[in-house]
Formats: structure tokens, C-alpha cells, sequence
């Protein structure tokens, strides 16, 4: 059964931009074709790309296997004659220990609870429009969709990639039964999302956006439904979020976060974020460095992953949201189609800025070898997370919408 079954998409449809809040008609989309926004050039109904089946099956495999992607060990390193063993919740505790409880509960955050809870919700969501179950769906829907910009199994995945070549240099890797589920785990959910989009499970839940012109219409920041609300701040009654004409303070709040941005990405790239200590001399490590390092190894294509996450993805969202912001408060017309979609790109990129501070926490849980060879965080670590998690905010913070409204302003 596909979701275009489940749902038959009316003749016509009001619909109102998320993106540049322009409202319009949205006639019949066939199957296998696009509509965009005339205006931004949103996509509003990408082609039917899988079955409801399919994403349920592989949902429910990614959190069937991240069960023991958490239990078993991912990695285990031999040195010295030494064995050191890594499970998911190792890298967690050693940073704790170290004095870095809020960076352990960052990587805790992120790579075990969030993912789990969101499998398991999206299980229900899939699993309730498949069997017609009468729970909430809408306002589970919005909460998966709130928390999967939080989802970083596959950037934890690439963080253990560079925390294994580094390991090499060290002693003998071996990828642990945890580590291949961990692997088959990330695979199952990334696959899960291809083979569904957003918009056609919100289209499956009811109500459905009216094809008749509204007195006073507005569209739900999260569902995009269009209803009639002379009033805002009640609730949607498809997803049950706030209803907003536009996000609240979008501007001074993005304003806010990107100084602090700015403010942490000094400290974040000049202080080391790791220390290596190697019989008894210890040798700092910056952001940089390490690329430095893996460069020197001829590690070229993680080199530039690397590089690109940790110090190229933080600058463009800070550029980027600057550039908007005063772009906007100029009530500028330049280039909207083409903000908008830096806008859609740097709000989806940044958590891939996570794979440093992930294998950080690999690193330190296994390189332990006393004073042989130990790893141990150091406070550039906490610079950068604080910047990866500030920049994510600020590009959730921002509404693309208020750069259409003032440029609509101009004389
Ligand atoms: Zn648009
Ligand atoms: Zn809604």
C-alpha cells in the first residue's frame, strides 16, 4: 500500500509556503511529478518515492538493531598488548569521568536517546496510519519531525570512521559486533527517510487543508495545514503546534545566537580539543591539527570530510545567517530564491558538524593505555560543541518567511 493509496490528494488545495509564506492553489499532482512554490521554489509534493510498508519495516529494523548497537562493543583496540574495548555508552562515561559531563551528555543526547526515541515514535506514527490505530498521530508526527534535526546516528557513524584511522596509528582495530549493527542500523533509518517524504504522512493524516479561499488564512509552521483562525497562538488541529503567522522574535533571536556563534568559534578552533599524551610528553590538539594529521597520514578524503564538518560548515552558517539577517533588515529584494534556499541547506548541513566531537568521545573512551599513550578532552571541545549546538538553534531560530515580508515592503 503506498502512501498516494492511503491518500488521494484533493482536486485543489490551499497551501501556504513554509518557506516564503506565499499562499496558493495547489492543483492535482500527478504521481511522479513535482510542484514547487511559484515563488521560492519550495517542493511542496515530491513524487510518491516508496510504500508506508517499506518504511515501517526498515524503521522498525533500525531500532531493532540499535538495541544492540548500544549493548555490544563497537570497536576494540589493541595496544601494547593491551586490549581496550568501546561500547556506545563508554565514550559517554569516559567523558564524564574526565570532567566533561556536559559534553557525555551532549553524546549521549545524541547519538543513543534521541535516535532511539525517534525510531520508536516514528514506528508508531507509520504503524498507526498502516493500521488505523486512533492515537494522536499528528502531534507524534510533529514531535518525530521536531527531534530528527537531532538524529546523528550517521554523524556518529563518520565519527567513528575518522576514530578508527586515527587508531590504526596506535595498534590493531577491530570493528565489534556493536560497531556492524551500528552500521546496518544508521543504513536502515537513512534508507527509511529516502522512502518517505514529509509531506505525503502529513497528507495521510487528517484533516486536510480547504480547496476554498479563507477569511483569515494561516498556515501551521510544522504541518503547513491552511485553516481559517482569526486568531493566533490556538492550536493546529492536525499536528497540535502553536499557531503562528511567523516564528516569534525570528530576527532578534538568530541575531543573538549568531554573535554567540561568532563569540565560541574563536576558542573553538585556537584551544585544542583533545591532548595526547605519549610516554609522558603530552601533545595538544586543535580542530586543525588533527586534519594536519590526517593529511600527514595521506588520509586525503577524510582529511576533507573533516575539515569541511568542523571548520567550513560553522563558517557558512554564520556567514550565511549574517548575510540574511542584514539582508533582511535592508528590506533587500536581491537574491530571495537563492537565500531562501541557502536558508533550507545550512539549516539541514550543521549537524554534520558533530563527527569531531563524536570521535573525541571514542577516542578518550579507548586510547587509554596509561602513560604509554591516553587521550583526554580538553576545553576547545566545549567551544565547539557549544557552537555546533548555537548555530543549529540560531538556523531553527530564523523564519525565511520574514525575508519575503520585508522585502514585500519596500517601496
Ligand atoms: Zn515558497
Ligand atoms: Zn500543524
Amino acid at each position: 500500500m503506498s502512501l498516494r493509496q492511503v491518500y488521494q490528494r484533493p482536486a485543489v488545495e490551499l497551501i501556504g509556503c513554509a518557506d516564503c509564506g506565499l499562499v496558493q492553489i495547489l492543483p492535482p499532482v500527478p504521481v511522479d511529478a513535482v510542484a514547487e512554490c511559484v515563488r521560492c521554489k519550495r517542493s511542496f509534493a515530491p513524487p510518491a518515492r516508496g510504500s508506508i510498508d517499506t518504511a515501517l519495516a526498515l524503521t522498525i529494523a533500525g531500532l531493532l538493531l540499535l538495541l544492540p548497537a548500544a549493548l555490544l562493543p563497537l570497536m576494540q583496540v589493541t595496544a601494547f598488548g593491551l586490549p581496550r574495548r568501546n561500547w556506545l555508552p563508554t565514550g559517554v562515561e569516559a567523558l564524564w569521568n574526565d570532567g566533561f559531563g556536559s559534553l557525555g551528555a551532549l553524546v549521549f543526547v545524541f547519538s543513543i536517546a534521541i535516535p532511539f526515541i525517534y525510531l520508536a515514535v516514528m514506528v508508531w506514527v507509520l504503524g498507526g496510519i498502516r493500521f488505523g490505530t486512533a492515537a494522536p498521530l499528528g502531534r507524534l508526527f510533529r514531535w518525530a519531525s521536531e527531534l530528527r534535526p537531532w538524529v546523528m546516528i550517521e554523524v556518529y557513524l563518520v565519527g567513528c570512521c575518522v576514530a578508527y584511522t586515527r587508531l590504526e596509528s596506535i595498534g590493531t582495530v577491530q570493528v565489534g559486533v556493536g560497531g556492524w549493527c551500528l552500521l546496518a542500523a544508521t543504513f536502515a533509518s537513512v534508507l527509511a527517510t529516502l522512502k518517505l517524504d514529509e509531506q505525503s504522512v502529513w497528507d495521510a493524516l487528517p484533516p486536510r487543508s480547504s480547496p476554498a479561499a479563507l477569511k483569515h488564512p494561516i498556515s501551521c509552521g510544522t504541518c503547513e495545514l491552511m485553516i481559517d483562525a482569526p486568531r493566533e497562538h490556538g492550536p493546529c488541529p492536525r499536528c497540535s503546534a502553536t499557531l503562528r503567522r511567523r516564528k516569534p522574535d525570528s530576527m532578534r533571536r538568530t541575531l543573538a545566537l549568531v554573535i554567540a556563534g561568532y563569540l565560541l568559534y574563536v576558542p573553538a578552533n585556537l584551544l585544542p580539543v583533545l591532548s595526547v599524551e605519549r610516554f609522558g610528553r603530552d601533545d595538544p590538539n586543535t580542530i586543525v591539527s588533527g586534519v594536519h594529521e590526517l593529511i600527514t597520514a595521506g588520509l586525503w578524503p577524510l582529511a576533507i570530510i573533516v575539515f569541511t564538518a568542523s571548520v567550513l560548515v560553522p563558517l557558512l552558517k554564520l556567514f550565511g545567517l549574517t548575510l540574511m539577517l542584514v539582508m533582511t533588515r535592508m528590506r533587500s529584494r536581491k537574491w530571495l530564491v537563492g537565500r531562501t534556499r541557502l536558508f533550507r541547506f545550512i539549516d539541514r548541513i550543521g549537524r554534520w558538524s558533530n563527527i569531531d566531537l563524536f570521535m573525541i568521545s571514542i577516542l578518550v573512551a579507548l586510547v587509554q593505555f596509561g602513560a604509554l599513550t591516553s587521550v583526554r578532552p580538553e576545553p576547545g571541545a566545549i567551544a565547539f560543541a557549544a557552537v555546533v549546538v548555537i548555530t543549529m538553534i540560531a538556523s531553527r531560530s530564523f523564519d525565511a518567511r520574514v525575508m519575503w515580508d520585508r522585502a514585500d515592503q519596500t517601496p
